[in-house]
């Protein structure tokens, strides 16, 4: 498939027998290599040039160690900066707030929502003991209101019962009222998705938004998107004010670039990644294995 930008980098810069520092020559050579590498790993361009800008700072002048090669040196400074920029500890949920805790789930439709919102809807009760409520706010679409009910069954939490010819801002306010009452947790809002980005999406989701207050909003991001992760990522968080992201089929061929991407222009955290279609494909975001991943 790919070869490894370890690789790539030890041949160019294997011209470079003496030890000392990295020059201004070197790293223009190696940077050309991070460069190919991240944009075949899919991240989007301008994410690319404020990285490889971020890694020369650092790299011209450095002072190469007697152990490594400067390919190495520069693969570390590399790698460094790309776990440094997809942020540090794992992500978590954030449940701290007087319950019941909203938690909006938005992003395009195909993206894996639905799914991922009954993957953390099973994590939170299994893992975390919480109560869960589901509502599926998908008015135009009864298939996708079912296809919540379905997979709520199977993780063993309860849906909002479905009521003919309420809006999704109706539907909200009645997921949030039914869970005061019934002692619920969480209660999580699974929106309308659209296949593009476009106004009737955003507004009904920050009208939503702004009926129920939700702790959490969470936007679930196909990892494959590649390039149009960027768009995504931005138009949904300068509309929403996203506080986290979920980045679903890294079990597929995706390098990750879009984790860089999406972190980079929002500087919101990763919070959880899916990994296949089962319910309990779900795990937590580890930024060194996806730098790795987006290294080759
Ligand atoms: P939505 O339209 O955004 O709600 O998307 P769905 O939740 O209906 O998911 C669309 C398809 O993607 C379904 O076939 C899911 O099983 C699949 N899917 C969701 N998350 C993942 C994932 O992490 N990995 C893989 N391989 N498939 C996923």
């Amino acid at each position: 498939m790919f070869e490894g930008l370890s690789d790539r980098l030890s041949g160019i810069l294997s011209g470079l027998t003496r030890r000392g520092a990295l020059t201004e020559a070197d790293v223009t050579a190696a940077l050309r290599e991070v460069r190919r590498a991240l944009l075949e790993a899919d991240v989007a361009l301008e994410v690319v040039r404020s990285f490889t800008e971020k890694v020369r700072e650092q790299a011209v002048g450095a002072v190469v160690l007697k152990s490594v090669t400067p390919g190495q040196m520069v693969v570390k400074i590399v790698n460094d900066q790309l776990v440094a920029m997809l942020g540090g500890e794992a992500g978590i949920i954030d449940l701290n707030a007087p319950a019941p805790v909203g938690i909006l789930m938005v992003g395009l439709q195909g993206s894996g929502k639905t799914t991922t919102t009954a993957k953390i809807a099973r994590r939170l009760t299994q893992r975390d003991k919480r109560r869960v409520l589901l509502a599926s706010l998908d008015t135009r679409r009864p298939a996708a209101m079912e296809q919540l009910a379905v997979l709520g069954k199977q993780v063993g939490v309860e849906t909002l019962p479905i009521v003919a010819g309420q809006s999704a801002v109706q539907i909200a306010r009645r997921a949030m009222e039914a869970a005061r009452l019934g002692g619920f947790d969480v209660v999580m809002l699974d929106t309308a998705g659209r296949v593009t980005l476009d106004e009737a999406l955003m507004q009904e989701a920050a009208d939503v938004k702004a009926a129920t207050n939700p702790h959490e909003v969470l936007l679930v991001a196909d990892a494959l998107t590649g390039q149009d992760a960027v768009n995504t990522a931005r138009a949904f968080d300068g509309r929403l004010g996203v506080t986290g992201i979920v980045l679903t089929r890294m079990d597929g061929d995706a390098r990750g670039g879009a984790a860089l991407s999406m972190r980079a222009v929002t500087g919101k955290p990763i919070k959880l990644v899916g990994t296949g279609e089962k319910v309990d494909a779900l795990e937590e975001f580890h930024p060194a294995r996806v730098a790795n991943r987006i290294l080759g």
